[in-house]
């Protein structure tokens, strides 16, 4: 049997004179997204957007399309001929799914018919297959107001048959809106504003920090790791993995060792943002939280910001930790990103961090490295990784 996904999304809808561009957009990219998928193809209906596939690839084909940013909601409906006897008895056999799926005992049946040409008006319907419904099955009763299962019958060149909404990200198109370097640490806030910015439609590409030998290849394989779970989102990501030991090294010899963790964070601003004009991109993200540790404070921010002239957009400023970790499990990231493998910063952790530090002063330690060359050694000997889809590609 074949089934159809009806696909529901909001604000690209509102978006005035270019809305074509994002809707296009929004349809190719659930396009390459059920690519794959054998004998599945995407109808483009203006306002919304129609998956039909084969049902035996059910569960993979809902689990793809309710993470495509910019979707609203899904329903999964059952495409049958205009014909009024299988509208009756197919929408009882829907109900019926739903009541066993759900434990449901209330139901109102509500029709909509784009398609004039068929005989009957959409009140009859309602009235006639709610009425056979009910004398089909038993402890189950109307109720217009509040219903748990709203069966709908859509009457166009075919019928389809729904009840459930199935929620998607929302957000919008993914590259929609030009291209980010994310500083991706292997920690639990950066993936989590990824996925947040990525739902604004901004492209990703990631930046990774390590200290090796001093890091291990464990580390490394975590950040890999996280990146496959973006995916399901972005479909491809690439990341570029940057050894910073010798900067740690020169500032460990030559600086106050409470800038330490400060003048790192600066060094790969710096470096994140030398990648991003390369790979032309117009912004930085992190996962950066004011308050949450002793680097981020307002003066820390200011010393970490102003180490760049890109724009730095820091998604989880205000967000609390409980609600970050509850995007982390809901993106599947949290589990990885708690493995206890070292990140750089760990390396050279110095006692006392300052948590007030003066920008003028960090900048005069800053000088006492000979910072230009040994950015363009780390970004010389940087290593890309491409993923795709949940997989690294060689
Ligand atoms: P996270 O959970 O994302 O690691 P955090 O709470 O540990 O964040 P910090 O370690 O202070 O916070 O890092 C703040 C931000 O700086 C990170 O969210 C990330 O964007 C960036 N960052 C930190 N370390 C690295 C790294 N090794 N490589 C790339 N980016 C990093
Ligand atoms: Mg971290």
């Amino acid at each position: 049997m074949r089934a159809l996904i009806l696909v529901r999304y909001g604000e690209i809808g509102l978006k005035g004179m270019n809305r074509r561009y994002f809707e296009k957009k929004f349809i190719k990219n659930i396009i390459m997204a059920v690519k794959h998928i054998e004998d599945a193809y995407v109808i483009d209906r203006h306002g919304r957007a129609y998956v039909d596939y084969n049902t035996k690839d059910h569960d993979e084909v809902i689990d793809i399309v309710t993470k495509i940013f910019g979707v609203v909601s899904i329903s999964i409906a059952y495409k049958i001929d205009n014909d009024f006897e299988l509208m009756k008895t197919e929408g009882l056999a829907e109900v019926k799914r739903q009541m066993l799926l759900t434990g449901a005992t209330t139901f109102k049946v509500e029709t909509k018919r784009a398609n004039k040409g068929f005989p009957i008006k959409s009140p009859d319907i309602c009235q006639k297959v709610g009425g056979y419904i009910l004398s089909n099955v038993e402890g189950l009763k109307v109720d217009v107001n509040n219903p748990q299962i709203t069966l709908t019958l859509e009457i166009r060149e075919k019928t389809y048959i729904y009840c459930e909404r199935i929620p998607g990200p929302g957000g919008m198109p993914y590259g929609t809106a030009g291209k980010g370097m994310l500083l991706l640490s292997g920690g639990i806030d950066s993936p989590v504003a990824a996925y947040l910015i990525g739902k604004r439609g901004v492209e990703l590409e990631a930046v990774h920090f390590h200290s090796y030998p001093f890091t291990s290849d464990r580390a490394l394989e975590k950040v890999i790791d996280l990146g496959k779970k973006l995916t399901q989102y972005t479909r491809n990501l690439k990341i570029h993995s940057v050894n910073i030991l010798e900067i740690q090294k020169a500032i460990n010899e030559n600086c106050p060792s409470e800038e330490m963790t400060l003048l790192s964070r600066r060094f790969m601003m710096k470096i994140a943002e030398q990648l991003a004009v390369e790979q032309k991109c117009g912004c930085l993200i992190t996962g950066e939280n004011i308050g949450q540790v002793a680097s981020q404070t307002m003066e820390g921010l200011t010393v970490t910001n102003n180490a760049v002239n890109m724009v730095v957009l820091r998604p989880l400023i205000a967000y609390d930790k409980v609600d970050i970790i509850k995007i982390a499990k809901q993106i599947d990231t949290f589990e990885i990103s708690i493995l206890p493998f070292e990140d750089c910063c760990t390396v050279f952790l110095p006692d006392r961090v300052v948590t007030r530090p003066k920008v003028d002063k960090i900048i005069n330690s800053e000088n006492l490295v000979n910072g230009e060359e040994l950015i363009a050694q780390a970004i010389e000997q940087k290593k890309t990784y491409i993923i795709s889809k949940g997989e690294l590609l060689e």
